[in-house]
């Protein structure tokens, strides 16, 4: 990476070579100033990395992907919410996170900002922190940079969201996803490998590895299916893999069907049916009532209800 890598941007798949330090926005909303929207000890992510004591989650603003269901939108759209954070201020609030007890750093979208990041990490192992330091992602991941996440953080945490290009390029106006998610994904597990110790109860928090998230969506089961299949082909069976069922219509997604209802019980169940029919072993479901505590609302103060 050069001396200025806000300026030209070239930071995710994008590829905008927009001048940020200058102030100018890319695809992902966002200038070279650090943007936070929420930070603290999170309950609601795999049991994995909650385990007894919470994820240390920090969110940014901006998202270079932009799906429009997307859950946090009100701060992963242009110009969502957020406030500026110094280098320092950054600093600061990491470590006072991390004095809370959390058993990881868990940094959320944090391609557009990795530049401040890979900072703040380096700084962090000198302060000598040793929790692990998580790379929580939407799958939409340069290549190229992998090994240099990898150099700074011991967990990834990627989505793989879409098998289906029209799909991709219908909800994120990109139909090389595909593509890009699963070179992006083989890297990741060339670097970590699968998550360790994978352990659905919470109590052996993982130190290191990759564990793939994948979102269920209402009327897109066969998407769904590839998916697995793809992931199964790819990496086998013993790839860590939460199934999510959680998918909720935000407003942006009222207006467009099937996107504007939650998941049907029978879709999430054709889903979880060919999980198990492929054999995957570190397998993680939902309840298909999901509650609403881990479905945030920036515009709050704690955006999660579930957390203490
Ligand atoms: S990080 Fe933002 S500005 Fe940079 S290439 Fe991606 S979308 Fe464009």
């Amino acid at each position: 990476m050069d001396s200025s890598p806000y300026s030209p941007c070239r930071l995710c798949p994008r590829q905008c070579g927009v001048d940020r330090l200058g102030g100018a926005p890319g695809v992902c909303g966002e200038t070279a100033d650090l943007r936070i929207a929420s930070w603290g000890p999170h309950m609601g992510e795999e049991p994995c990395f909650t385990g007894t004591r919470g994820s240390g989650t920090i969110f940014f603003s901006g998202c270079s992907c932009h799906c429009f269901f997307c859950q946090n939108w009100q701060i992963s759209n242009a110009h969502g919410l957020g406030q500026t954070v110094s280098a320092e201020a950054f600093h600061r609030l990491a470590l006072g996170l991390i004095e809370t007890g959390v058993h990881n750093l868990n940094f959320v979208t944090p391609d557009h900002f990795w530049p401040h990041i890979e900072a703040l990490c380096a700084r962090l192992r000198d302060d000598g922190v040793k929790i692990p330091l998580l790379f929580n992602s939407s799958g939409y991941q340069l290549p190229a940079l992998v090994s240099r996440y990898a150099a700074q953080m011991d967990i990834f945490m990627p989505d793989f969201k879409f098998a289906d290009p029209v799909l991709a390029r219908a909800v994120m106006r990109d139909e090389r996803y595909p593509e890009i998610a699963l070179e992006a994904l083989r890297l990741m597990v060339a670097e970590k490998g699968f998550l360790d110790p994978f352990d659905p109860t919470g109590m052996e928090p993982a130190r290191r590895g990759v564990l793939v998230r994948h979102l269920v969506l209402p009327g897109h089961v066969d998407n769904t299916l590839r998916v697995l299949d793809l992931l199964r082909e790819e990496f086998g069976r013993w790839l860590p893999l939460s199934l999510m069922s959680q998918y909720a219509p935000t407003p942006a997604a009222q207006p467009r069907p099937p996107f504007d209802r939650r998941l049907g019980p029978a879709e999430y169940q054709a889903a979880c049916d060919r999980a198990r029919e492929l054999g995957f072993e570190n397998l993680l479901v939902q309840p298909l009532a999901v509650t609403d505590d881990f479905l945030p609302d920036f515009e709050r103060k704690k955006p999660f209800k579930g957390n203490p």
